[in-house]
This record gives structure tokens, C-alpha cells and sequence, in this order.
């Protein structure tokens, strides 16, 4: 191999690791854990506006905890994790799909005073978070937590507890560049397996050690190593995860439905098509007017 293919190989297993989700858990414990790490994929998510850094960095926190929270709660379909309310910040909402898709967005006031850290009782006045889960089949499912907490953390560790009864600790950091999050939680006692029975007090209290760097900038081996080289670790096949938005001209042109006729016809009336641009990844679909006719309502063409 020459310097510059194995400087490749190098460059490519970075970036491999810079985007991928990965399981973990100790042996002769009840306790699993997750640990994600993106950098491409959540680079795309912001560079599609031009957000303020501390609205950057909340959104590559919810993206890192959607990402654990589809894995940890294994549903075949879309989770989203999304929060509004009337503060500074009014919608941020990341999506995680079972192919391991990403993509999120937030909207917030442009004329107020962006502070450097948004926490979120009081960014989102107000507010409430809401978990969507919506499966490949069957029904849709929402959750709803109170905005409890200042950080997305400390608010679906109370999920978690409430929601299903497990004790459950979330690390979620965002730099601009990379997020990253890691997650722990002691299972039920069902197989009495746990003959250790301070795992769980002493796992928590070595990953609250982990420092913000740390988060940010070591692969999952190394993370883990330095956490918990006393320990019995072992690590599942990490899956890659990426950024890719779901939208598509069908769905563009379906969501075109819930706009009244009259509406449309204006529209069409005073720019001749109907143009609408996703607002996830700034794709532009147009549609004619011969293309929406069905949904002018009886009265059919505006010309
Ligand atoms: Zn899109």
C-alpha cells in the first residue's frame, strides 16, 4: 500500500466512524448502552440554513438523540423528536428513519438576541417535546414530555423513566462540525443476571467523566476504553448513518391536498405554477396547473 492509499484508508475509516451508531454493553450486567457520533451527516443538516451557532449546536443534539432513541426503541419506520414553543426558538425537529436517514430543521425569531446556549424551558417558552413513531405498518404513536429540563438530556432521561420505567442516562453534546451522544440504561433484573449490583451506580459515575471533547472527538472503541477499561465490554457491529431527506415530488404533491382550492388557484393566478421548496434539504418541486387540476375543486382550470 502506498502512503497515499493507506493516508485514504485512513481518511475513509474516520469518516466511516464519524457517522455511525453503535451498541454496546457489559457483560454479567443489565446494562446496555449506545453511543453516536456524526459529522458529515450533521454538517449537512445545517449548512442548509444559515443558523446562529447556538441553534446549530441544539439541532445537532437532537439529531444525535434521535438517532439513539430509533435504535434503542427499535422501530421499524420513522422517529421523530421534535419541540415548539413561544421563546426565542419555535420548532427544532430531527427525524431518524430504520435505514439510519437523518435530517432536522429548527425555526426561530430572527430579530431576537441569540444567546450562546438555548436552554430549553426557556427557549421554548412554554413548550413541550413530542416523540412521534410512526412504523412501517401500523399506527402512529406520540409521546408527550414537559419541558422539565434545561438540556434535551435531562428531559428524555425523565421520558425514559416515566415512559418505561428504566433508569436511563443520555450525554448529548453539538459543535458545529460534530454531534455526538451516548446513552446508558439498566434493564430489568428479569434473567437475574446482574450479580454486580453497583454496575449501574458505578457505570453512570464513570461516563459522567466524559468530557465534552472526549464526546466530540473519540471513536466509540477509544470512548469506550477510556470510560471503562476495568470493565467487561462488549461492543455490537456499528451501523453507518447518514443525511437524507424523504421528501419527493408524490409526497410534495400530496401534502398540496391540505391547501384549500381557492388558495391554489390564486396562486397559480399570480405565478402561473405552483412552486414549493422542501424545507429540510431546499429541494424546489414545481407543479402545473394540469398537474394539480384534481385538486382545484369542481371548478377546474383558472384559465
Ligand atoms: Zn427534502
Amino acid at each position: 500500500m502506498t502512503e497515499a492509499e493507506s493516508k485514504s484508508t485512513f481518511l475513509n475509516q474516520m469518516n466511516d466512524q464519524g457517522n455511525q451508531i453503535q451498541r454496546f454493553s457489559f457483560d454479567n450486567t443489565n446494562v446496555r448502552g449506545e453511543r453516536v457520533m456524526l459529522t458529515n451527516a450533521y454538517q449537512e443538516i445545517i449548512r442548509r440554513k444559515d443558523y446562529p451557532a447556538a441553534i446549530e449546536n441544539l439541532l445537532g443534539e437532537f439529531v444525535a438523540a434521535v438517532a439513539l432513541l430509533r435504535d434503542i426503541i427499535k422501530i421499524d419506520g420513522v422517529l421523530s423528536l421534535q419541540a415548539k414553543g413561544e421563546g426565542v426558538l419555535s420548532t427544532i425537529m430531527a427525524e431518524c428513519d430504520e435505514q439510519q436517514n437523518v435530517r432536522g430543521i429548527a425555526q426561530w425569531d430572527p430579530n431576537a438576541v441569540m444567546p450562546n446556549t438555548l436552554p430549553l424551558q426557556e427557549t421554548l417558552a412554554g413548550g413541550y417535546l413530542v416523540i412521534t413513531m410512526t412504523p412501517s405498518q401500523g399506527n402512529r404513536y406520540q409521546g408527550i414530555v414537559e419541558l422539565t429540563g434545561d438540556t434535551l438530556a435531562e428531559c428524555l432521561e425523565q421520558y425514559f423513566f416515566q415512559s418505561e420505567q428504566l433508569p436511563s442516562r443520555i450525554w448529548l453534546t453539538a459543535n458545529g462540525s460534530q454531534c455526538s451522544g451516548l446513552f446508558l440504561q439498566r434493564l430489568p433484573n428479569e434473567q437475574a443476571k446482574e450479580n454486580d449490583e453497583d454496575a449501574w451506580e458505578r457505570l453512570c459515575h464513570l461516563a459522567a467523566t466524559t468530557t465534552t471533547e472526549e464526546l466530540l472527538t473519540l471513536t466509540t472503541e477509544h470512548l469506550l476504553h477510556r470510560l471503562y477499561h476495568e470493565e467487561e465490554v462488549r461492543l455490537y457491529e456499528p451501523k453507518p448513518m447518514q443525511f437524507r431527506c424523504s421528501c419527493s415530488r408524490e409526497r410534495t404533491q400530496e401534502a398540496l391536498m391540505s391547501i384549500a382550492p381557492e388558495e391554489l388557484k390564486e396562486i397559480l393566478l399570480e405565478q402561473g405554477v405552483i412552486a414549493i421548496d422542501c424545507q429540510f434539504c431546499a429541494e424546489h418541486y414545481e407543479f402545473s396547473e394540469a398537474e394539480i387540476a384534481p385538486l382545484l375543486g369542481d371548478q377546474g382550470f383558472v384559465h
